[in-house]
C-alpha cells in the first residue's frame, strides 16, 4: 500500500491551489482526480471573473477571503503568466428604481475594504461602455478576468515542481479512518478512452508539458490504496458524498446549473469589459451579466437554474431567445439576428446548503421542495490525524482562490 502525508482528492481549482500550498512545506503530497484532465468541474465552467468582494455580508468569511483572493490571484497570475485582464467591472441601474440598491451595494463593498469604487453616471457610463443603456452604475475597478484553464494548470504546475503527486483518472471511492491514518480507495482508469495512472512508485503521474498523465502503467485498471495521513476532501460538487464515505450524511449539495450564450462577431465588440445589473434577488446568482472574454467573444449568462444530477451539462438546454429580453435591458442593440450563439457548454453550479459557513447568505426557502431534507451540522470536509493538522471546510473555501 502506498504510503502519502496529505491525500486531496479532487483537481479543480481549490484542490490544485491547496497543493501548492502544503506542498511547500511537506514532502509526500498526493492529489486525485477522477477526470483524465485536471479541472474539467467547475473551475473552467464559470465566467472567468477574479471578483472583489462587493457582494457579501460585512466580515463574514467569503468577504474578507475574496478580497485577499483578488490580490492575490492578480499577483499569481502575472508572476506565473496566466492570461487575465484588469477590466474592471460596472453594476447598472437600468433605471431610477434600483439606484438605492446601487448605493447600498457601494456600502457594502466599502465596508468588507473593496478599494475604489465610485457610482457614475449615464454620461460616464457611455464613455466605459458606449453601447450600455443605464441611469447610473457603479465602477468596481479591482474586478478582472482570468482564464481558469491556465490557473488550474499554473497551480499544477507548481505543485509538481515543489515534489507533489498529482494522479488523474483516479476516482475516490472509499474512506476508511483508524486512529493515526486513512485508508483511501481509488479506483484507477475507469473513463473510457483515457489512460491509467495509478499512485504507486511507478504510477504514471500528471505532466505539466501535455497537461496528461504519461503512460508509464497504461492499461492497468482497478482498486488502490493509499494510507494518508490527512485527507482533504475538495471535491467540488462531489463534496458530499465524499463526506459520506467517512459517515458524514448531515449535508447535501443541489447542483445550481448556470448557461451561457456567447455574441460573436461584429456584435461582441457591443460590450468592452464587464457589465452586471443588480444582483437577483433570490440571491441564487449575481445575475445574467455580460463578459468580455479573453479570446474577444461576450458571454451573456449564467443562468441558475436547479437540476437533478451532477453531471447534468446539456440536458434540455435554454435557446437563445431566452437571453434576449433580459440581456436587452442593459444592451437594447442585441437581437435575433446578431450573432448570438448557444456557447459551448452549460454550466453547472455548486451550491452549499444551509448549514455552510455563511448560513445568513443562504436561505432554506431557496431550495425547491423537491430537494429539501434536515439540515444538521456544518459540512466539515476534513479528516486530520497526526500532524500536519488541518481545517478545511469546503463550502467556504470555494471563494478564497479567486
Ligand atoms: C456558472 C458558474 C459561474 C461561476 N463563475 C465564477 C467566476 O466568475 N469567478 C469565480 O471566482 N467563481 C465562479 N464560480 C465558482 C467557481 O467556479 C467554483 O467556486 C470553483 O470552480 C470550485 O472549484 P472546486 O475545485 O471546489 O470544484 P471543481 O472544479 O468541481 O473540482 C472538484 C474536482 O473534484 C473531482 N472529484 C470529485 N469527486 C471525486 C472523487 N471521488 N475522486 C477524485 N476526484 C473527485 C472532480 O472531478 C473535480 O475535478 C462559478 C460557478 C458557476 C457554476
Amino acid at each position: 500500500m502506498d504510503q502519502a502525508n496529505i491525500l486531496i482528492i479532487g483537481g479543480g481549482i481549490v484542490g490544485c491551489a491547496i497543493a501548492v500550498e502544503l506542498s511547500r512545506h511537506w514532502p509526500d503530497v498526493f492529489l486525485l482526480e477522477q477526470y483524465p484532465r485536471l479541472g474539467m468541474g467547475t473551475s473552467t465552467r464559470n465566467s472567468g471573473v477574479i471578483h472583489s468582494g462587493i457582494y457579501y455580508p460585512r466580515n463574514s468569511l467569503k468577504a474578507r477571503h475574496c478580497l485577499e483572493g483578488n490580490r492575490l490571484s492578480f499577483e499569481f497570475c502575472e508572476k506565473h503568466n496566466v492570461a487575465h485582464r484588469r477590466t474592471g467591472k460596472l453594476v447598472v441601474a437600468g433605471d431610477s428604481a434600483e439606484e438605492a440598491a446601487l448605493a447600498a451595494l457601494k456600502n457594502r463593498g466599502e465596508a468588507n475594504g473593496v478599494e475604489g469604487l465610485r457610482l457614475i453616471g449615464p454620461s460616464e457610463i457611455r464613455a466605459r461602455e458606449p453601447h450600455v443603456a443605464g441611469v447610473a452604475a457603479l465602477d468596481v475597478p479591482s474586478t478582472g478576468i482570468v482564464s481558469a484553464e491556465e490557473l488550474v494548470r499554473a497551480y499544477a504546475r507548481i505543485a509538481v515542481s515543489q515534489g507533489a503527486n498529482i494522479v488523474t483518472h483516479a476516482r475516490v471511492v472509499s474512506l476508511a479512518a483508524d486512529k493515526n491514518s486513512v485508508r483511501v480507495g481509488a479506483h484507477i482508469g475507469d473513463m473510457p478512452g483515457s489512460q491509467t495512472e495509478i499512485a504507486s512508485n511507478q504510477a504514471a503521474r500528471w505532466d505539466p508539458q501535455t497537461d496528461r498523465s504519461s503512460e508509464t502503467v497504461a492499461n492497468e485498471v482497478g482498486e488502490e490504496e493509499i494510507e494518508a495521513r490527512c485527507v482533504i476532501n475538495s471535491a467540488g460538487l462531489y463534496a458530499d458524498d465524499i463526506a459520506a464515505l467517512l459517515g458524514n450524511r448531515s449535508w447535501k449539495i443541489y447542483p445550481v446549473r448556470g448557461e451561457y450564450c456567447e455574441v460573436r462577431g461584429a456584435k461582441s465588440s457591443l460590450i468592452n469589459g464587464l457589465v452586471y445589473p443588480l444582483p437577483h434577488a433570490d440571491g441564487l446568482s449575481l445575475g445574467m451579466h455580460f463578459t468580455k472574454t479573453l479570446w474577444g467573444t461576450t458571454l451573456i449568462g449564467p443562468t441558475a437554474k436547479y437540476v437533478e444530477g451532477k453531471e447534468n451539462y446539456e440536458r434540455d438546454r435554454l435557446p437563445v431567445s431566452y437571453f434576449l429580453p433580459g440581456a436587452r435591458h442593459l444592451l437594447p442593440e442585441l437581437d435575433e439576428t446578431s450573432s448570438t450563439h448557444r456557447t459551448w457548454h452549460s454550466r453547472l453550479r455548486y451550491h452549499p446548503r444551509s448549514a455552510g459557513l455563511e448560513r445568513n447568505s443562504f436561505s432554506r426557502n431557496r431550495i425547491p421542495r423537491s430537494h429539501r431534507s434536515s439540515v444538521n451540522s456544518p459540512p466539515r470536509a476534513r479528516t486530520s490525524l497526526r500532524s500536519p493538522r488541518l481545517e478545511f471546510w469546503c463550502g467556504g473555501l470555494l471563494l478564497t482562490v479567486f
